[in-house]
This record gives C-alpha cells, structure tokens and sequence, in this order.
C-alpha cells in the first residue's frame, strides 16, 4: 500500500527528532566504564534501525505528490493519478569524515560470507516460541524473556539447552534453516558454513539421517529461490568424549550430500584435550572431509599448537589465547591457517580478552596472521555480522579498506569448491556498494 506524501514527510521528521536525541544523548555517555561500549551499541543500533527506515520511505513512490514536488507536468489538467519517487540524497555529496551510522549501513550492505556460527544460535525469538508452540510446550512470555537475560557462561549454557528442547522433531531443522536464512538476509551474507551439533538431538530420540535430509532440502530450496548458500559442518562435540564423536563421524561417513563439508570440533575444550580426537580427525580427512576446531577460546596456546600437530585442522575457532606465544603467532602467519575471530562472543565469555579494545585480532592482522570474521552466537549475543565489523572499527581502528580486506579473507577461508567465482561475485557487489554509498 502506498503511503501519503505528508504521512512519508511526518514520519521522517519524527525519525530526524528521534536520531538527534539519540545521538545527543550517546554523546553524553561517559566512555571510560564496562558498561560503555555495550551501551554504545544499543544506541547505535536503534539509530541505524531508524536510519534505515529512514532510506526505506525515502525510496517510496507517492501518488498525487504536491506539484511543486513533481514542477508542472501535473499543471491541473492530469487526469490520472500521477507516481512519483521522491528524490534521494545526492549519493555523491560528502563534505565531512562519515558518521559512525553512515559507516555501519556502508557495512551493512557490503556482501558477506560467515563460517563460525552455531545453527540452534541463529534461531531468532519469534521462531522459538513459534518451535515451543507448533510442539505443545506451554511457556510463558516471562519465562521466555528471563532465559534471554543471562549474565554469565551457566546462563549462556541454560539458554542454549532451552533452545534445543525447543526441537522435538526432524522437521524442526527446517524452520531452523529458515531463521538462519532470515538472519543472513538481514545483513547480507551470501555463503554461511553452519555448525550443527548432533549429539544432544540424537540423544533427545532425532534421526540423524532424517534431520540431515530435511535440512538439505531446505538448503537446496532457499539456493534455487533466491541465491542464498548454506553448507553443513557437523560439530562432533568433545563434550560426550571420543567414542560419541567416532560415532557422530560414522553417521557423517554415511551421507552422501555435497552440502555436508566437514566436521568440526567444539563444545568444552577444558575438557576434551584435542590429541584424544586425533583417530576420528585422521578418519575423517582420509575420508575428504574438512576439518575445524575451536581452539584457544576456553585454554592456552598448547591447545592450538594440539590442534595442529594431532588434528592437522584446516581453521581454527576463536584462536584467542594464540596471542600469548609468539612462536604460535609466528607459526600462524607462516601456515596462513584461517583463524575464525568471534569478537562479541570472546568478550563476553572474557577468557583471554575483557574488553574489544584490548582483542588481539588487531595485532594478528598487523603481523599477517590470517583472520575471518564472524558472530559465533548471534541470536545469544543479540550480534549480527555487521556489528562485529563496525566493532573492528569502532574499538581497534580498522579502516574501510582493512575491513573490505576483511571480507575477502572470509571469503577465501570457506570451503567452498570455487572461492574465486565466489569472490568475484563478491567483489562486484562491494564496488556497487562503494559507488552508491561513496565510500
Ligand atoms: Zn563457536
């Protein structure tokens, strides 16, 4: 339904009220506690939500627009309604440094891949209570938004397991393919690789095969309809012990689906020294598939040098503690072995790094180490791509070009069977986007 011209006039002037306070009162946060950057970022977000909107009714075609709008083809005399668009910003007028908004929705619509993010994180809200109703669980709004208010790794744990009791069925995967879908949409990604972990829904009574099979048929649908790409990792888990994830493997042995590329290696490292995991990881790339791990987010260095030498991985995950050996970091950037940064999520676990400030991925990309940028958790950690880019910006001072670099690492560090049509593709996005949004 098209809107009036003075209904488009009067939101965007409410709009405009709504982003100066905003700003102003952002501008009066003090900078120097915890609790900063967190509410720095509430703000910015709620301002690019406006902003946004802001673009989308300025795009809008209004009929019977005031004639000094439209000058005098309208002249009293027309007879039919006439559409017109009302004219955008100049997209080449630029007299100052870009505000921090302009920068997030220049990063917003850039064309992105993502290869660290957990499928069961990536079920947004309203696809939950959609999953606990369609299976008969009763819960209520209180209960439900109390999971969502955790402040530590237990909550962050609880909520992840609330999430899987959602599933009661193979058919769930679909709706959980979809709410990754949704979210790639949303901030422009093209390509994800998404860890699935299997052990707790097999536990839970779920066929593998089936729950498998429902979320490649999905994956193919989404690809045939609109060009999104999704492909499988299969998180064997070192929380049940390397028996479970010989038999995680196994199953994994028996498909026979292109989009299933690999294994990977998560769940609680303190627990499951990588050396106990090295026979299913050498089965595993005997048989061509590839092969992950997480690595130095929850332990030392030792753990990714472990992960190397035993495991022989193709990426690493987190690779946070890497900074505390040098000889590690000098390893790394030699080996060129991808290092899936996940900003937001180390910070808040806060292991190795408390603040994005002090992250180390400033001084891995410095010395040439090879990193990619990801979300780990979005839906938990209410993040989106975007913002862990921004957040690059914002806290450790990479430019526009560093963050477009960036980009193209994550795409070169997939596992997709043609990086190079995939980068081209991505490249000629990225040049439309420079032009339009003068960057
Ligand atoms: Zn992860």
């Amino acid at each position: 339904m098209k809107a009036k011209f003075e209904q488009i006039l009067t939101r965007i002037s409410i709009i405009d009220r709504d982003v100066n306070e905003l700003n102003r009162i952002k501008s009066k946060l003090p900078d120097d506690r915890p609790y900063s950057s967190g509410l720095q970022l509430i703000f910015d977000k709620q301002i690019n939500n406006l902003l946004d909107e802001r673009d989308i009714l300025l795009g809008q075609t209004v009929p019977n627009p005031p004639a000094w709008l439209v000058g005098d083809i309208t002249n009293g005399h027309h007879k039919h309604e006439v559409i017109q668009t009302i004219p955008t910003i100049d997209p080449n007028y630029k007299n100052t440094e870009p505000t921090e908004q302009e920068v997030m929705s220049f990063i917003k619509a850039l064309p992105k891949t993502e290869i660290h993010l957990h499928l069961e994180a990536c079920v947004n809200k309203t696809t939950l209570k959609e999953m606990f109703k369609k299976n008969g669980v009763e819960i209520t709004e209180e209960e439900f938004d109390k999971k969502f208010m955790f402040h530590d790794l237990n909550g962050f744990i609880q909520l992840f397991l609330f999430i899987q009791s959602a599933v009661k069925s193979h058919e769930d995967f679909s709706f959980m393919i979809d709410s990754l879908a949704e979210y790639m949409r949303a901030d422009n990604i093209i390509y994800t690789e998404v860890f699935v972990a299997p052990t707790k829904f097999i536990q839970n009574g779920i066929d593998f095969d089936k729950m498998i099979e429902v979320m490649v048929k999905r994956i193919r649908e989404l690809r045939e309809q609109e060009g999104i790409e999704i492909r499988l990792l299969i998180d064997v888990s070192r929380t049940f012990g390397a028996e479970n994830a010989m038999n995680n493997l196994n199953r994994v042995l028996n498909l026979k689906y292109p989009e299933v590329l690999g294994i990977g290696l998560g769940g609680a490292e303190l627990l499951g020294p990588a050396k106990d995991y090295e026979e299913v990881f050498q089965k595993a790339r005997e048989a061509g598939l590839h092969t992950v791990i997480h690595a130095g987010e929850d332990d030392g260095p030792w753990s990714i040098w472990d992960s190397i030498n035993y495991l022989k991985v193709e990426r690493i995950g987190h690779g946070t503690s890497a900074i505390q050996d040098s000889d590690l970091v000098e390893f790394l950037k030699e080996s060129q072995i991808p290092i899936e940064i996940c900003l937001t999520s180390n910070v808040f676990t806060g292991k190795y790094v408390k603040k994005e400030e002090n992250h180390p991925v400033r001084e891995y990309y410095d010395r040439g180490v090879y990193v990619c940028i990801n979300t780990d958790d979005p839906e938990i950690f209410d993040v989106n791509l975007t913002y862990e880019y921004f957040k690059l910006y914002r806290f450790l001072n990479f430019s526009i070009e560093e963050l477009i670099d960036l980009i193209k690492k994550g795409v070169y560090a997939t596992f997709h069977p043609d990086k190079e049509a995939l980068w081209k593709r991505v490249n000629s996005e990225i040049i439309k986007v420079r032009t339009k949004h003068n960057f």
